[in-house]
């Protein structure tokens, strides 16, 4: 019987002919590749500038530095997220301070957010968890309220919609991933989405050494000999080879979505009586990126799964309950009640594209199987 995977990406012949493409084309790292890829990603989030970088965990860091955020800074987050989302902000010499998720979803308690804003705080960054976006409307009013900046962690939510408006269009900067496992991957890079032409620019400037001009022009026929490093940058540009992956993706991401979005309606449907499935929140396009349910003894759970040949993830460990944020912070486990509990709950379930039909069944069957054996008394002891 073969493993069904918690993910599997969407490669094609067109990546792989564009790739090739490019290794033969004599310019590997960030160029017209990259160029073109920024473009055509600005036009599908609606945004008027976008800046392709590393990672997400780049994109975040590079926004949250062009917004000018450094040290005694306060940076408000969800700690139901990925750790780079709070490690970025240590980086820069800022705190991250984190509101407890709001009950039943996995999103940041908009309502909390006032309570935590001091007069250190610089920003908030929304997690759009699973692909479902943050109350954005309740989150800019509080912001703009207390003159902080938005920069949305994106990293679940390629084209998803809060509003009719497409995450990327909302908030001061909007970071995308497009790691391995991600709605559109280029196997590692990231994307800053913003209308904001200042914070555009020096972050193309930051992602390359603090040069105020990129390698490829100053190599091309056209580009000056000289050049000048205007901040202490890094290094975290995207390459041609990455670009040439995304660009494919990019287009077929809203066919990706399409499917992805029918799987999880198959999984509301087959498991709603069994376990929680996740809350969907209205007047949104949900990205689909994971699918995420609760459950009692997850542990067990997902040793049980991948018995029976289907892989999980887990999204994610809260990060108040990581040795390093406990210690450092002085977090306690009881501090973010609601995360700390969905912590121990949170199971992904199988989630891409070329998920066959078997396949749903396979994975539907098999959570059933397990969970209403969990729930016997006798099989109930560990
Ligand atoms: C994946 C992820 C990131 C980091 O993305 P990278 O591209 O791997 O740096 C950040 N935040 C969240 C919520 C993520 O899931």
């Amino acid at each position: 019987m073969n493993y069904i995977p918690f993910s599997r990406p969407e490669i094609g012949d067109e990546e792989v002919a564009e790739v090739v493409d490019t290794l033969r084309g004599g310019w590997l790292t960030m160029g017209p590749k990259t160029e073109r890829f920024e473009a055509a990603f600005a036009e599908y989030v609606c945004a008027r500038h976008a800046v392709a970088v590393a990672s997400c965990t780049a994109a975040l860091q590079l926004s949250l530095a062009a917004a000018g955020i450094g040290p005694g800074d306060e940076v408000i987050t969800s700690p139901m997220t990925f750790v780079s989302t709070a490690n970025v902000v240590v980086h820069l010499g800022a705190t991250p301070v984190f509101v407890d998720i709001a009950p039943g979803t996995l999103n940041i308690d908009h309502t909390r957010i006032e309570r935590a804003i001091t007069a250190r705080t610089k920003a908030i960054v929304p997690v759009h968890f699973a692909g479902q976006a943050c109350e954005m409307d309740a989150i800019l009013d509080v912001a703009r309220r207390h003159g902080l900046r938005v920069i949305e962690d994106a990293a679940h939510a390629v084209g998803a919609e809060y509003d009719g408006a497409r995450v990327g269009s909302i908030g001061d900067a909007t970071c995308f991933s497009f790691y391995a496992t991600k709605n559109l991957t280029t196997g590692e890079g990231g994307m800053i989405a913003t209308d904001d032409e200042e914070l555009a620019q020096k972050a193309r400037i930051l992602r390359f050494h603090g040069i105020s001009s990129d390698a490829w022009k100053r190599y091309s026929k056209e580009g000056s000999q000289h050049w000048e490093a205007v901040f202490v940058g890094y290094k975290e540009n995207m390459t041609d080879i990455q670009a040439s992956i995304g660009l494919h993706q990019l287009r077929k991401l809203d066919r990706m979505i399409e499917r992805r979005a029918e799987i999880a309606e198959a999984y509301d449907q087959e498991l709603k009586d069994v376990v929680e499935v996740p809350a969907r929140l209205p007047n949104r396009r949900h990205a689909h990126h994971l699918y995420v349910v609760q459950a009692d003894n997850r542990d067990k759970v997902r040793e049980d799964l991948a018995q029976a040949g289907v892989g999980t993830g887990i999204h994610f460990r809260a990060v108040h309950l990581h040795a390093i944020y406990r210690e450092r912070y002085g977090l306690r486990p009881g501090g973010f009640p609601e995360a700390g509990a969905a912590s121990d709950r949170v199971l992904s379930l199988p989630l891409f594209p070329s998920l066959s039909g078997d396949d749903i069944r396979r994975v539907t069957e098999a959570v059933r199987r397990v969970i209403l054996t969990q729930g016997r008394p006798w099989s109930n002891c560990g």
